[in-house]
């Protein structure tokens, strides 16, 4: 099973605060036999740098909260994760929730005041519309958290798949 992941939930600090949110299911996920990980951060991938002031988006635009138009980075990240995904023939992606690239199902408003509303980041709607199955860290459940090695994961209500 290949699993495009965001390489913040693996501990790359390629976040915005230059840090990263590592985050054991997905790592545990990962161990699995058979399973291989495409990392991607489609913010570096675009050009950006970390530290960076943070990032939201306002409509079709991405800004910094400085009001700096990013768009353009956005978009490139997003094209090289596609391509990463279609590459690789991903078959499940976990990207980081409520990110202005990676989010799913939630982001931020574009006010900076921790609001979120319903939306995909850039790069998690363009794997979306490409047919990618895609889903955050928080839908990572390990079933078997007491076994060195789980076997099994679920994802969200009623979604399997089974790791070995
Ligand atoms: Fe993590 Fe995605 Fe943001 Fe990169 S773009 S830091 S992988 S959430």
């Amino acid at each position: 099973m290949n699993v495009l992941v965001s390489q913040c939930l693996l501990g790359a600090p390629c976040r915005y605060d230059g840090g990263s949110k590592p985050c054991d299911a997905v790592r545990r996920l990962l161990a699995q036999p058979g399973v291989n990980a495409i990392p991607v951060c489609p913010e570096t991938d675009g050009g950006l740098v970390s530290p960076r002031p943070p990032a939201e988006q306002r409509g079709a635009r991405v800004v910094l909260e400085t009001g700096e138009d990013v768009t353009q980075a956005f978009l490139a990240g997003a094209t090289r994760a596609v391509e990463r995904a279609q590459a690789a023939g991903a078959d499940l992606c976990i990207l980081k929730a409520k990110s202005p690239s990676c989010g799913c199902g939630q982001v931020y408003d574009g006010s900076f005041s921790g609001r979120l509303v319903p939306g995909d980041g850039i790069a998690a709607a363009r794997i979306k519309r490409k047919g990618f199955p895609v889903h955050t860290e928080n839908e990572v459940e390990v079933v078997h958290p007491s076994m060195e090695h789980p076997v099994a994961i679920s994802l969200g209500s009623g979604l399997g798949y089974l790791a070995q």
